[in-house]
């Protein structure tokens, strides 16, 4: 036998059974974004290596280590994107969408990639709804948006999680925060990881983002950007509080969250599903309002979040299965035709129709089904065809009726166990 092929580590099929949930869990989403006015979009996932090292930050752990980058035959630097973010800004700015308040609201769902250690829950190829909104400097814009990912996650169904909450200023009161940072951390070099101790000096704010007991341990007493806040970004932050009070959506201050990139401004969140493990965060976004000109467009507030759907998926309870399929059981040739009949004609009228191709015995498709846990099967054989009569079987009940052969004349009482007008 020829050597198998498998899938490269650290990436994964998505079979029938999960992928019916992730088609679920993806058109709630689109109902609910609708609700809020969000356009979806849809971007390529290749892009210059430039995009993301200018927006992500060259300094960050995913420009650093974790990208798919390699230079094509055109002597291109290319990377597979490791978020969404960067691409729709490129977007924004390459097709001039400022000009368009209305598309000012987008969305996008796809895969994502990161060279990260596989473990469980994380995955090489992982999918993103992601969730952008520009020209929008309010408070109102956050509480829109964290409005939305509340609504989408109850709709879900997901029974607990907890929304943590903080303010990363401004490019005006960053500067005092990471001077004091920076001279906190000088007096603790001792104790920090490795990578923290580079960390200190380029990019202080990522020391927030380490994961290592010792480093934790020194930012308990670390500075904290709230005591830094300017006036306006103090102001902006308490009017975010205020909305969600008002919706009555409860948050949980956290001082010490960062999230992982570099350009995010003033507001930023994560939904933290308790109990799932290190990957507890299944949803992150915040404020980026120096981003777009940044990468070259005009000044343009903006803000956004993405939602992890492999974190999340797991966390969701299986959808009610809402149609149920009705079996066509055939027997003999002349049965088939007729079969075929009533399949289009059924299909046209948006029923789920099923047939066993093997044509085995009427047993065999009956348990054919079954297995599809099909409600109704409409039995066809040479007696039925002489009679001018189909039998439709209840598989729930095992009660049969007859029906007219013709599909135009039995449709409505097929419609009426199926409990359809
Ligand atoms: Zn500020
Ligand atoms: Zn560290």
């Amino acid at each position: 036998m020829a050597a198998r092929i498998q899938t490269i580590r650290g990436f994964r099929d998505i079979l029938p059974e999960e992928a019916h949930k992730w088609w679920y869990v993806e058109s709630t989403a689109r109902e609910i974004l609708g609700l809020f006015g969000f356009k979806e979009v849809r971007l390529p996932i290749l892009e210059q290596t430039a995009l993301f090292a200018r927006s992500i930050g060259e300094t960050t752990d995913i420009v650093e280590k974790e990208m798919y980058s390699f230079v094509d035959k055109g002597g291109d630097s290319l990377s597979l994107r490791p978020e969404a973010t960067a691409g729709m800004v490129r977007m924004f700015i390459q097709h001039s969408l400022y000009h368009q308040p209305l598309t000012a609201k987008l969305f996008t769902i796809g895969p994502m990639f990161r060279r990260e250690r596989p473990q469980k829950g994380r995955y090489r190829q992982f999918y993103q709804i992601d969730v952008e909104m520009f020209g929008f400097a309010h408070a109102l814009a956050d509480a829109e948006l964290i409005h939305m990912l509340d609504t989408l996650l109850k709709r879900l169904k997901i029974p607990v999680y907890e929304l943590h909450l903080n303010s990363l200023g401004c490019r005006k009161c960053r500067e005092p925060f990471k001077e004091a940072l920076k001279t906190f951390l000088k007096d603790k070099h001792e104790q920090l990881c490795p990578d923290c101790r580079r960390r200190r000096t380029l990019n202080p704010l990522r020391v927030f983002d380490c994961k290592k007991e010792q480093c934790k341990a020194v930012l308990k007493d670390a500075p904290l950007i709230t005591d830094y806040l300017c006036e306006e970004c103090k102001a902006h932050f308490l009017q975010l509080k205020g909305y969600l009070e008002e919706l009555k959506i409860s948050y949980v201050l956290n001082p010490y969250l960062v999230r992982g990139l570099d350009y995010y401004t003033r507001t930023i969140f994560e939904v933290i599903i308790p109990g799932i493990g290190a990957q507890s965060a299944v949803a992150g976004g915040g404020r980026y309002d120096n981003l777009v000109e940044m990468l070259g467009g005009r000044p343009t507030p903006a803000t956004g979040f993405a939602i992890g759907m492999d974190r999340l998926l797991p966390c969701v309870p299986e959808p009610e299965e809402k149609q149920r399929p009705l079996f066509l059981a055939l027997l003999g040739e002349e049965a088939v035709k007729v079969g075929l009949r009533w399949a289009k004609v059924l299909r046209a009228n948006g029923i789920w129709t099923e047939i066993d191709y093997r044509l085995g015995s009427l047993k065999s498709q009956l348990n054919r089904a079954n297995h599809l846990k099909a409600l109704l099967a409409l039995i066809i054989g040479e007696d039925e065809i002489k009679k001018d009569r189909a039998i439709l079987r209840n598989m729930d009940t095992k009660e049969q009726i007859e029906v007219p052969l013709n599909p135009e004349e039995g449709l409505a009482i097929v419609k009426q166990q199926l409990g359809r007008k």
